[in-house]
């Protein structure tokens, strides 16, 4: 799945999670589950490939940022983790280009691409995952931060 939609997911669990670890966590586990999901791909060619993966890992850097300055003071490392832990396995992608190798182990590789169901006729996937997935993140960070607002985080202990 493209980055972005990982990202998205990882800024919702994150927003759930509240607890960094347990966020990151879940942003992994959340990166294999997307992946499994019939999505768009099937590139045919490297260029075409780095066609999409460019701009997509761009605006991906781009929204981590803007989540993580939306986030509430006390969400943000829990934010910021889960979209790591989600965008994390997609490190074998630049890593494959620029290095000729990825950073994990064969057998995650091996499970990582086997799980892929991809065809070129479903961007459609990646949209509507987008819509859901960015709804649901802000949803869930509005929310936190109403949660996390009025006696200026006064009574909550910190975590
Ligand atoms: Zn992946």
């Amino acid at each position: 799945m493209l980055l972005i939609n990982h990202v998205l997911s990882g800024a919702l669990i994150g927003a759930l999670a509240r607890r960094p670890l347990t966020a990151f966590a879940a942003g992994v586990a959340s990166h294999f589950v997307l992946d499994a999901v019939p999505h768009w791909g099937d590139w045919g060619s490297r260029r075409r490939f780095l066609q999409v993966a460019v701009p997509d890992g761009l605006v991906s850097l781009a929204v981590m940022g803007a989540f993580a300055a939306a986030s509430p003071a006390d969400r943000r490392l829990a934010v910021l983790a889960g979209m790591t832990g989600a965008a994390l396995p997609d490190a074998d992608k630049p890593a494959n280009l620029w290095f000729g190798c990825s950073p994990f182990p064969a057998a995650v590789d091996r499970f990582h691409m086997g799980i892929q169901r991809e065809a070129w006729h479903r961007g459609y996937v990646e949209l509507l995952a987008a819509g859901l997935l960015s709804a649901a993140a802000l949803t869930a960070l509005g929310r936190s931060r109403r949660g996390s607002g009025g006696g200026g985080g006064r009574g909550r202990l910190p975590r």
